[in-house]
């Protein structure tokens, strides 16, 4: 069978389904034909804002009809979506940039229709998350995302000081707003470490800056554009878990008791001195006897 886009066009919208279509983060060229296909076949789009999603609509000359979904309207609307769905309509679920649901609404409806065996059908595409980690020179190998930090300094501080001993990339969204007190925050917490802010991707002003946090901030201070606009931001794990002193003190002890006796009673001195399970103390005895 020949697979061509009109093939794959003939198998949109085949079920009655929410489709949730993932859309530009700036450049409204970074869209893609099914998600354009969807976007003209279904019955309702419903968007996070009507007139910002109009704007898109109208530069790829789709006619849809749109209805609003917000996090502020979201478990008021959902009901109804979900029972036009099940009335045989199709809906797509878009939001002002990127793709719904990851710091966006969506989680709601998603919810529901899953309650109510109702068919979600992804449609991918942009994500400045993906797209941050792509370009940003921090491994991507595995990491983390923990959305929008914390806007209180106390609790921003807290969930930082969490990544301390933290071997995956960990990835935030960021706001003009706090962008400069959260990097001098990270100078503070992550001192050693190196970073990725990537500033207005696929936009004209697109920064994107690999550096220690440290470096990243005095550049930023030197430049005010470079605090403006949306930013994600790209944390290098930890290389090396920090050991706690006690547990440097273990290691110590251990490796100098292994000198004079054996593995079991090297540790059993160590759990009693210092404390900790005799059975993870041994294990730890027999891997630095083995070196
Ligand atoms: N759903 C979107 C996605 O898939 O990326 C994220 C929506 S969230 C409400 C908006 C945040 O995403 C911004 O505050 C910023 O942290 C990040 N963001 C969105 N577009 C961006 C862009 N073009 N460049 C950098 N960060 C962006």
């Amino acid at each position: 069978m020949e697979v061509t886009r009109a093939f794959y066009r003939e198998l949109i919208l085949l079920e009655s389904a929410i489709y949730i279509v993932a859309t530009p983060i700036g450049n409204l060229s970074d869209i893609t034909l099914r998600a354009i296909d969807v976007l003209k076949e279904v019955d309702l789009v419903a968007a996070e804002d009507t007139r910002h999603t109009r704007r898109l609509l109208e530069y790829h000359g789709i006619a849809a009809k749109t209805i609003s979904l917000h996090e502020h309207n979201e478990t008021q609307k959902s009901d109804s979506l979900i029972e036009q769905v099940l009335q045989g309509r199709s809906i797509a679920l878009v939001s002002d940039a990127g793709t719904p649901l990851i710091s966006d609404p969506g989680y709601i409806l998603v919810q529901r229709a899953k309650q109510h065996g109702v068919s979600v059908v992804p449609i991918p595409g942009p994500s400045a998350l993906i797209a941050a980690l792509s370009a940003s020179g921090v491994p991507s190998d595995k990491f983390i995302f923990e959305g929008f930090l914390p806007a209180k300094n106390k609790s921003k501080r807290e969930l930082l000081e969490s990544f301390e001993n933290e071997k995956r990339t960990v990835m935030f969204y960021e706001s003009p707003h706090r962008i400069v007190s959260t990097m001098e925050m990270m100078v503070e917490c992550f001192p050693l470490r190196n970073m990725c802010v990537a500033r207005e991707l696929t936009k004209c002003y697109e920064t994107i800056k690999y550096d220690t946090a440290e470096n990243i901030l005095s550049w930023m201070k030197a430049d005010e554009n470079q605090t403006r606009g949306e930013f994600v931001l790209v944390l290098e794990g930890s290389s090396d878990p920090v050991l706690s002193e006690n547990e440097e003190q273990k290691k110590v002890l251990l490796a100098r008791l292994l000198e004079e006796l054996p593995p079991k009673k090297a540790s059993a001195v160590v759990s009693d001195v210092l404390g900790g399970s005799k059975k993870e103390i041994y294990a730890l005895a027999l891997s630095m006897k083995e070196k």
